[in-house]
């Protein structure tokens, strides 16, 4: 899809606020979508058409669970060096509407042959981070823990 058509589509689902961090929203403002990469915005794109439900990012509060900046606290305080999917602009943790994330994680498993990329779940956790990194990817659904 192009980059365009894509951003306009995504944004009738999710807006910056909900899927970039405060500081970046702030200091780049729509600027900032130029930021996520192309195969994560048209994962995120099918999946919200997939379910058809509302799926949130950073809501209630939060405020690190889409991208994440060098200001963000998980990133701030690290003394490691920190190359998570989430500073790549290309993760999310997602709570889908009416799904727990095991319900979410094993149907995305059971449609991988749909998906237009490989994505990465993380295991085990009550929300569903998803991600197009292809760091240690293993397949077109890459389960990890941290
Ligand atoms: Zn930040
Ligand atoms: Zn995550």
């Amino acid at each position: 899809m192009e980059r365009p058509e894509l951003i306009q589509q995504i944004k009738k689902y999710f807006t910056l606020e909900e899927l970039a961090c405060p500081h970046s929203v702030a200091y780049f403002g729509d600027r900032a979508w130029g930021f996520f990469r192309q195969d994560y915005l048209e994962t995120l794109l099918f999946l919200r058409r997939h379910y058809n439900v509302p799926i949130y990012c950073n809501h209630d509060g939060l405020t690190q669970r889409g991208s994440r900046c060098n200001l963000c606290e998980i990133v701030a305080t690290r003394k490691s060096p920190y190359v998570s999917a989430h500073v790549l602009w290309c993760a999310g943790d997602f709570t889908f509407l009416g799904y727990t994330a095991d319900e979410v994680r094993s149907e995305i498993k059971g449609i991988a042959h749909l998906l237009p990329y490989p994505v990465r779940l993380e295991k085990g956790v009550s929300w569903v981070h998803l991600d197009t990194s292809a760091y240690c990817q293993t397949g077109k659904v890459t389960e990890f823990a941290v």
